[in-house]
């Protein structure tokens, strides 16, 4: 039951990932040197291949090996990002979640993972603008679909707020993954001058 869980956790993470590689890509063009979509592919990729291993692990265990092959295979700032979190999550979670509760606990050890590795926090128009209230939604007792819901309003709601991805003086390489994409986003603002204000 587990392995079919983790089994097909990875496929739809792989498929996913796979299906908006060209979407990734183009919004690293436009603040980077445009290999996200690889990069996360790669990453993806390699852990689809050890998919039976992986799964074939206790679930804390699982979640570490995949975050560890994503660490090692994923170039640039993602794999550090995406492999903290997944760690974490394993750390922090010696079973599949049973529950709600269980669930949100071990997402907000990924959350607490991303935010120590970017040097972010919510505000800074990274992935954390969409995992935090997704994480809130969870803890509420949110179903797939509220979560679903969630995930697209504040996505909606990055790609509104501004052409900014900068919260400060953060450099380009120790930046949180970013999911603004309009070009020109990438630039010398600041908090106070460069991002919109639906998240100030
Ligand atoms: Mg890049």
């Amino acid at each position: 039951m587990a392995q079919n869980i983790i089994q097909g956790l990875i496929a739809a993470c792989t498929a996913t990932i796979t299906a908006h590689a060209e979407e990734l890509t183009a919004l690293d063009q436009a603040i980077g040197d445009g290999d996200h979509g690889l990069n996360m592919t790669r990453g993806f990729n390699a852990v689809a291949a050890a998919a039976d291993e992986i799964a074939a692990l206790p679930f804390d265990e699982a979640l570490q090996k995949a975050g560890l092959t994503l660490v090692m295979k994923v170039g640039g700032a993602s794999g550090p990002l995406y492999g903290s979190a997944l760690m974490a999550m394993g750390k922090a979670t010696p079973q599949m979640p049973r529950d709600h509760a269980e669930a949100a606990a071990m997402l907000a050890a990924g959350i607490d993972a991303v935010k120590a590795r970017g040097k972010s926090d919510a505000g800074a128009k990274t992935m954390l603008d969409v995992l935090i209230p997704v994480h809130a939604a969870l803890s509420g007792g949110g179903g797939l679909a509220k979560i679903r819901q969630t995930a697209s309003t504040a996505i909606a709601r990055l790609n509104r707020g501004g052409r900014c991805w900068m919260s400060s003086g953060r450099t380009r390489s120790d930046r949180a993954l970013p999911l603004c994409g309009d070009s020109g986003c990438w630039g010398p603002r600041t908090a106070t001058a460069g991002c919109g204000p639906e998240l100030r």
